[in-house]
């Protein structure tokens, strides 16, 4: 069967060759063009599969496709996504953590790294003519010793510590559900902490857990003042973990030393924020898994799980 399946977001026509890549003979991809909702809306019409990024999914959305099957979304944050309006039409929601993690733990490595050499710094100053080859040494850091404490210890989380293992850093973390570590992160010698000494013993805080009512806002300034003067607070997991007033105002006055961040309150950013003015931040958009890697190893699996809705077989990482 040939099957019609929008992309929910827009992208540009490379990122468009790669879906198609991945997409089985016959089947159609539905690219929006246009502006508006209301545009968009009238290219539903036809659609037997929503592939979701990070557009909400509304009852209107929902209504201009009556013909929808079921809802794939290429990450995991399902938080824009109105399940009750898909449950009330008996449409599968299901998720793609395939492709995300490794991205995403290289993205925290690069974080932490690029903050702790001044990478950006040392890259403006020289392409504006000055030589910082002794200017930064007194304040850029090894991460070889240091003590990296991991908020969230599921998938991203421990790909991240198996990465910072193999850099020699010491590895806390802190997990609302996972009270041991998993026999292979057992290896690197992890150590699971209560949240008040990850945050008292660490040099640098990242953080790795979903938006839920439990950790909307988790890091506030309570948190941050727990955290050592020289710490580094690393966040490539969703803006609504953070409470990004309490966070600027921890940077400013020196509460904590620096942080890197691929996500925000808002996003994009507005153009006040001022975390845009400050030199002790490293901040890339949203990032993190935004890798043709990370692309092509999510459209095989999304592609491979429609089929299986076809087959009428059981889908995977079903949400409703
Ligand atoms: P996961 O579900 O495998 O791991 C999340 C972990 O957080 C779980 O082990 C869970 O037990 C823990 N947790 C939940 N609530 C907690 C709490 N209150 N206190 C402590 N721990 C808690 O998810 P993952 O694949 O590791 O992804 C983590 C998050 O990263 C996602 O939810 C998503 O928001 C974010 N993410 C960001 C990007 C990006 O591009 N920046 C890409 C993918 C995922």
């Amino acid at each position: 069967m040939g099957c019609n399946v929008v992309y929910w977001n827009r992208a540009t026509e490379d990122v468009y060759d790669v879906i198609r890549g991945q997409m089985p003979a016959g089947w159609r991809l539905v690219t929006l063009a246009g502006d508006t909702k209301a545009e968009w809306h009238a290219q539903i019409r036809d659609v037997d599969f929503m592939l979701v990024a990070d557009w909400a999914v509304t009852e209107e959305t929902l209504a201009a496709a009556p013909r929808l099957k079921m809802v794939q979304h290429q990450g995991v944050g399902h938080e824009r996504i109105d399940k009750q309006a898909l449950k009330a039409r008996g449409i599968p929601l299901a998720l793609c953590p395939a492709g995300t993690t490794i991205g995403v733990a290289e993205h925290t490595m690069l974080l932490i790294l690029a903050v702790y050499k001044q990478l950006v710094v040392a890259d403006t100053k020289m392409r504006q003519g000055t030589w910082l080859q002794w200017g930064l040494r007194s304040t850029s850091f090894e991460l070889c010793g240091k003590t990296l404490g991991l908020v969230g210890f599921g998938r991203i989380g421990q790909a991240v510590a198996k990465r910072a293992h193999a850099f020699d850093a010491k590895i806390l973390y802190h997990d609302a559900f996972i009270p041991v570590p998993p026999a292979e992160a057992k290896a690197w010698g992890v150590e699971p902490v209560s949240l008040d000494d990850l945050l008292r013993r660490s040099d640098i805080v990242s953080i790795h857990v979903p938006t839920t009512d439990e950790t909307r806002k988790f890091m506030n300034a309570g948190r941050f003042a727990q955290m050592k003067r020289s710490a580094v607070f690393i966040n490539t997991s969703r803006g609504a973990v953070v409470n990004e007033p309490d966070l600027v105002e921890a940077l400013q006055d020196r509460v904590i030393a620096a942080a890197g961040l691929d996500v925000f309150e808002k996003e994009p950013i507005n153009a006040d924020n001022p975390l845009l003015r400050m030199d002790n931040v490293i901040l890339t958009p949203h990032i993190s898994a935004g890798t043709v890697d990370a692309l092509m190893e999510k459209m095989r699996s999304v592609f491979d799980n429609l089929q299986r809705f076809v087959a009428g077989d059981a889908i995977r990482d079903r949400v409703i």
